[in-house]
């Protein structure tokens, strides 16, 4: 996408004004136009070829960065997903600030449908910021359960009391106060101050990040230090003078609904005529795919101890670390292979458990994958062979089945949970 910065300024407007060529007679023109235009700068920025210089702001290019915009504000308001934290464009009014907090600290690494309900379950329990900031963390937490990366839910508890006791209870305007909040990265920062005050504040997250190294055939990774300065800086230059949030918001759009990661939908594509890989039939290799990377397996034993009452052993995770300050059922490192069959249950004197236990029986194995680990639970349940726990500093509760809703738990062990739902003995 030739944007304002280029030094290559009449090639460049050319490109940009190819959409006012097609429709009016000049399609063929336009077309000759493109494919010479394309096979200058593509030379120059595939790998091995001289890279661009970038110059300083051409005001003069102006008016096609603003037909870009056009064009995406346009398709973004015909074709916008409707989304509880969206303002019907039907009711008008301004987006509100802690409600994009909230779905913005939802939506990092997580996919937008999955976000919904627990979106709406959490501002249905935490109305406002103030009555996230008086909340407690577990209760935080347990509305937080199944959505991962729970660092996020207790930072953005964080963020809450500040916003309180820093802002007077407003939310921040500028990115660089929004970057004060507990867990607020540029991209939030950038997000909030957008969407909810319209400040000319870029974003980029993986969708964007996808959709402008396509339209500038960016064919580094995108990862890497350098392309991600490059590509800042590119979100920061398209923005347009008026919409901003609404235009951060369609970029993401854009990605999540037609510059999809596999086969892009091109030809129904709003800006295909701004895309330099669409133009060099680059759009399926940019950006390169990740390389794959093994990723290490963390084996554990989870014992399910019951007692005579029908209660079950709960115990805390320290207050740092992944699940940090959750429940779950009493757990400890594996060190061999998991094997689920009842040869492998393991003696009581081999067990280095909080409690002596009996009767020990495998119930299976629980996989849980995480972006860079994968997890292996071999699931056991036993009966209390005393009352004594040992007294150590990790928080232990006994608790039924049917109360185990009053503890945040990690997906893992609401699956545990759920085996111990549906193998009563
Ligand atoms: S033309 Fe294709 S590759 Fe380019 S931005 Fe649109 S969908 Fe993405």
């Amino acid at each position: 996408m030739k944007l304002p910065d280029e030094t290559q300024t009449c090639q460049n407007w050319n490109v940009l004004s190819l959409a006012n060529l097609a429709g009016t007679g000049n399609q063929k023109k336009g077309n000759e136009l493109r494919k010479r235009t394309f096979s200058i700068s593509r030379a120059k920025d595939m790998p091995g070829g001289s890279p661009r210089r970038r110059s300083a702001y051409d005001p003069a290019m102006l008016s096609s960065s603003s037909s870009f915009a056009r064009q995406l504000l346009r398709w973004y308001d015909r074709s916008r997903r409707d989304l509880p934290w969206r303002i019907d464009p039907a009711v008008g009014g301004e987006p509100n600030p802690y409600h994009v907090l909230v779905s913005e600290t939802m939506l990092q690494q997580t996919q937008v449908a999955t976000v919904i309900p627990y979106f709406q379950r959490f501002l249905a329990r935490f109305p406002t910021v103030a009555d996230l900031a008086a909340a407690d963390e577990q209760e935080v937490l347990r509305h937080w359960q199944g959505l991962g990366y729970y660092s996020r839910a207790r930072n953005l508890r964080a963020a809450a009391r500040m916003i309180v006791h820093e802002f007077g209870g407003h939310m921040p305007t500028e990115p660089e106060e929004l970057l004060q909040l507990p867990g607020v990265g540029r991209y939030t920062a950038g997000a909030v101050a957008s969407i909810a005050f319209g400040r000319r504040a870029p974003i980029l997250d993986g969708n964007v990040q996808r959709v402008l190294c396509r339209l500038d055939a960016i064919a580094s990774d995108p990862r890497d230090r350098q392309t991600q300065q490059r590509l800042w800086q590119r979100a920061e230059e398209i923005l347009p003078r008026r919409r901003v949030g609404d235009f951060n918001s369609a970029l993401m759009e854009l990605g999540a609904l037609v510059c999809t990661p596999r086969n892009p939908q091109c030809l129904l594509c709003p800006v295909r005529d701004h895309c330099e890989a669409f133009a060099s039939g680059l759009q399926e290799k940019i950006p390169a795919p990740k390389a794959a990377k093994p990723t290490p397996l963390v084996r554990r034993q989870t014992y399910c101890v019951r007692r005579a009452d029908g209660q079950w052993l709960l115990e805390q995770r320290p207050s740092t670390g992944r699940w940090a300050g959750m429940w779950q059922f009493v757990t400890i490192a594996a060190e061999d292979p998991l094997d689920a069959s009842a040869a492998r249950a393991p003696a009581q004197s081999a067990a280095p458990l909080p409690i002596r236990v009996r009767r020990i029986h495998p119930m299976g194995i629980v996989t849980h994958s995480l972006t860079h680990r994968r997890y292996e639970f071999q699931v056991f349940r036993c009966e209390a062979a005393a009352t004594g726990i040992l007294a150590d500093n990790c928080p232990r509760r006994w608790t039924t089945l049917e109360r185990l809703d009053d503890f945040p738990l990690p997906k893992p062990h609401l699956r545990i949970a759920q085996m111990l739902r549906d193998q009563p003995e």
